[in-house]
């Protein structure tokens, strides 16, 4: 029998809250208050409540969350900061726009996430920070970038837009490092109906520049402190998130369930499953990444049988036109490399059914039969 399961669907996720969604809309919308009420004050309390940190800002988008963040901290022109060679390019071009230097590091490949043991040999007298990216909702290993930070005097940024809710030795993300940035992206597994994002730390100082940097520079009404940008969550998004961040621990379990069943009855040789970390490390499986070394005839394989899938990601940063000036060249950050010619994410989303679950273990486990 055909198939047809997507990649991802906000189909059941979204219809179960459906009328909380449509409540929050009128609430919004008969308060008439669009930007900077009530409604992004409540998230922003549960929100840091969820991440147990002191503070949380809501911004536009996860991209300027980890922009905001490096300003708050002055990081710009003539600094480096330590990103990994294995994430979203946003990581990368948040430290860009701020016009320092992002130097990448390779991952390992059994985690996706950045190497700690490689983190030293980057340093230089002009590094300020270490973005820590938990990719694909698997934190990465804290406690030693942590360690590296504390040696050199380093800030450590957490780039937590794929892994809202997983946790590290029982910690959220967001809570781990000097700040985090989230995004609420509409497919993150916390997202909102439109862009958004948010700053969490327990620093008083970069809590209030990151909200004053977001809002013209603004520390209160028509006085600005700072040359700051318009960056803010918007209310709509704010009550929207506030309906959803209600259901996230639900979501993130189901979404465990999923990978636990592709775990335990994948078994094909051609195929490498992702690693089940010890239980320090809880992901939350924001995708479930598998490698094969024929991945493009796996991928074409996979569309066959009416199974979607992506590629997270197909082009490394240090390969992509717009980092041509780092003159990092093809074979100099081979891990990075090799990740994004294996890689294949295959369905998985909140209601996915027993029965589709089943059906793509299947089709998986007869690939090259
Ligand atoms: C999505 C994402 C971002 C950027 O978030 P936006 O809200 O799309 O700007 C940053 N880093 C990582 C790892 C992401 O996956």
């Amino acid at each position: 029998m055909r198939k047809n399961i997507p990649f991802a669907s906000f189909e059941n996720m979204h219809a179960e809250i459906r009328r909380e969604l449509d409540a929050a809309y009128r609430t919004v919308m008969d308060r008439s208050y669009f930007i900077q009420g009530k409604a992004c004050e409540q998230f922003e309390r549960e929100f840091a409540g969820y991440c147990g940190t002191d503070y949380c800002i809501g911004v536009g988008n996860g991209l300027d969350a980890l922009m905001l963040i490096l300003r708050a901290m002055e990081i710009g022109e003539g600094d480096e900061v330590i990103v990994p060679s294995n994430t979203y390019i946003a990581t990368a071009l948040a430290v860009s726009y701020v016009g320092a230097k992002p130097v990448f590091v390779e991952p390992e490949l059994a985690t996706f996430n950045i190497n700690p043991d490689l983190i030293e040999e980057k340093i230089t007298g002009k590094t300020k920070a270490i973005i820590a990216v938990h990719l694909q909702g698997r934190p990465a290993d804290m406690d030693s970038i942590n360690a590296v930070a504390r040696k050199y005097g380093l800030r450590v940024i957490e780039d937590a837009a794929q892994a809202h809710g997983a946790r590290y030795k029982g910690k959220k993300v967001g809570s781990l490092g000097d700040a985090a940035g989230f995004s609420f992206y509409p497919g993150k597994n916390l997202g909102a109906l439109g862009d958004g994002g948010c700053v969490t730390t327990n620093d008083r100082v970069i809590a209030d520049k990151v909200r004053a940097l977001g809002n013209y520079g603004s520390d209160y009404k028509y006085h600005h402190i700072y040359k700051g940008c318009n960056s803010r969550l918007d209310e709509m998004q704010a009550a929207f998130l506030s309906v959803k961040l209600k259901q996230l621990d639900k979501w993130n379990q189901e979404r465990r369930r999923i990978a636990g069943r592709y775990l335990s009855e994948i078994h094909n040789p051609l195929i490498a499953l992702p690693c089940r970390s010890d239980s320090s490390f809880e992901h939350i499986y924001h995708v479930f990444v598998i490698r094969c070394r024929e991945r493009d005839s796996l991928e074409k394989y996979l569309k066959e049988r009416g199974i979607g899938t992506l590629k997270h990601y197909p082009i490394p940063m240090h390969l992509q036109g717009a980092y041509a000036d780092l003159n990092i060249r093809k074979g100099d950050l081979p891990i990075a490399e090799e990740i994004s010619e294996t890689v294949l994410s295959i369905p998985m989303y909140y209601g996915m059914s027993d029965e589709d679950i089943s059906y793509v273990i299947e089709v998986i486990n007869r690939y090259g039969d």
